[in-house]
């Protein structure tokens, strides 16, 4: 009988940060909670200390200097806390739920230490690109995807070399708006834009799921984790979010993941693998699934997956630049600032004025995303101390 690994979550108190804590207490003789970090929900993280009891927690971004913490074990603050936590020599194994290019940080140190990175935290991945694979190679450890998606290629490659692959095709539910006519997005409220029809999930996420932009980041991250060419990676819609997504191999085999949408499938197989635990989950029947239905990507009306996808070929900062002017025009939507149209337009705008240039440094990239999140927040009026970042 080995002893449980230790684990640290990072965005613990976000939607997948629940699933994690989820996944793990059902093998508490597998994992043991070895530190909690949040960026500035206080409370929430505080209730979640008092419920798991890790070694410490990290409050990344405090906001309330009030406040006074129920539980009595050890805080610790700030991004040193949150790469603390991340390149702590106690913990095997990271997850990173944070959300936004803020998780950065936190996946290099990780990454850097050796760690199995689980990771949810797809920004830092997009906007990282060549460094965070360069941190993965020199420290020798596991970069596995807790991104559905990416997480059913990695199981249906089942270790197979990425050169028998002919193409892999990622699924996509095509969001709220998949059947609503273009003329009507001037009219898309917050509230609409977070009504997800088959995934249940924070807000940027869900935006970014309404706009396609999730997508278009899920197509670069898949072209980092695998080192597959763009013109290998296709996406269709499949409005039911059952087949997770298909690799067809060179001999004309395809091969798919299905099962039903929840985050603790690719959670619990990210913190597991390549060995497969009991879940409780229930079981998948075909039956009663019916019909799988998909369809093309409608290009045209959902502009922030090609813009996406250009600034993935286009490589150098042009992901960070996509990435940072989408996490400012997201949270100016959900404020009512600007409209589900202007999205697409404020990215544009932002990645048109700040051109490209090979990635030279996390210093350089910070650099790079501070100067596009400055250039979106004057076009849509947000002051710069607003931050910017949604707060999942
Ligand atoms: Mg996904």
């Amino acid at each position: 009988m080995t002893e449980p690994r230790g684990v640290a979550l990072l965005g613990a108190t976000g939607s997948i940060g629940a699933s994690t804590l989820t996944v793990m207490g059902r093998h508490p003789d597998r994992f043991r909670v070895r530190s909690l970090a949040a960026g500035r929900k206080a409370a929430e993280l505080d209730a979640l200390a008092a419920r798991w009891d890790p070694d410490y927690v990290v409050l990344a971004a405090p906001s309330d200097s009030g406040f006074a913490p129920a539980w009595e074990g050890e805080w610790k603050y700030g991004e040193e806390g949150l790469v603390a936590a991340a390149a702590d020599p106690a913990v095997p194994i990271v997850v990173n739920a944070l959300v936004g290019f803020v998780g950065l940080s936190s996946t290099l140190a990780a990454l850097g230490a050796g760690k199995k990175l689980a990771l949810a935290n797809k920004e830092s991945l997009v906007a990282g690109g060549e460094l965070v694979l360069e941190a993965l190679k020199a420290g020798g450890g596991e970069l596995i995807p807790v991104d559905s998606e990416h997480s059913a290629i990695l199981q249906c490659l089942g270790g197979r070399p990425t050169s028998e692959i002919h193409r892999i095709t990622l699924t996509a539910s095509g969001g709220p708006f998949r059947e609503w006519p273009a003329e009507r997005f001037d009219s898309i409220r917050p509230e609409d834009a977070l009504a997800h029809p088959t995934w249940s999930m924070g807000h940027k996420i869900s935006v970014d799921s309404a706009t396609l932009a999730n997508k278009a980041l899920e197509v670069i991250e898949a072209h980092l984790l695998f080192g597959l060419d763009y013109d290998l990676i296709d996406v269709v819609v499949h409005p039911a979010s059952i087949v997770h997504s298909l690799v067809e191999f060179r001999d004309g085999s395809t091969v798919s993941q299905l099962g039903h949408p929840t985050m603790e499938v690719p959670i619990l197989y990210a913190l597991s693998a390549p060995e497969r635990l009991e879940n409780t989950f229930r079981s998948f029947d075909p039956a009663e699934t019916g019909r799988l239905e998909f369809e093309r990507l409608r290009h045209e009306d959902f502009p922030m997956f090609d813009i996406g996808i250009s600034a993935g070929r286009e490589g150098g900062t042009s992901p960070a630049v996509y990435n940072a002017a989408n996490e400012i025009a997201v949270h100016a939507f959900l404020e009512g600032r600007i409209t589900f149209p202007g999205i697409p337009a404020l990215v544009e705008r932002v990645l048109g004025e700040m051109g490209t240039s090979p990635v030279e440094s996390l210093e350089h990239l910070m650099s790079v995303d501070g100067e596009a999140r400055a250039r979106a927040r004057a076009a849509v009026g947000t002051p710069a101390a607003a931050g910017g970042e949604t707060s999942d």
